[in-house]
């Protein structure tokens, strides 16, 4: 299951961002989830719960927000209506993928500590 290895690519950046904090410290990690991305978010969701507490994220909660594809035209910038013919109205440039193509860490929120 490809999701699984996206699980810990994922936590492999999380414990990079937050190396001074502690993995006790994550509450919350939003992830933006592509339309194009090649990603099940379902699949996704169960791939994070059976690997947080082996990674040591047992009190993180994950927040998943899927992002519609957005493609723009390569030469003009225009936006393109994703239809059967990917080309620029105005200038017949071609079609590039602006958004919706990754599967990106957006936030981590950490747990603040009572001063
Ligand atoms: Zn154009």
């Amino acid at each position: 299951m490809h999701e699984v290895s996206l699980v810990h690519a994922l936590f492999d950046q999380v414990d990079r961002a937050i190396a001074p904090h502690g993995s006790k410290a994550v509450r919350i990690l939003k992830v933006r989830i592509g339309d194009l991305a090649g990603v099940d978010a379902e699949l996704f969701a169960t791939a994070f719960d059976g690997c947080r507490s082996e990674r040591g994220y047992v009190a993180a909660a994950l927040e998943l927000v899927t992002e519609p594809a957005v493609w723009r035209c390569a030469e003009c910038g225009a936006e393109i209506v994703a239809g059967s013919v990917l080309r620029c109205r105005s200038c017949d440039g071609e079609a590039r993928l602006a958004a919706g193509g990754d599967l990106i860490l957006d936030r981590i929120e950490l747990e603040v500590a009572d001063v």
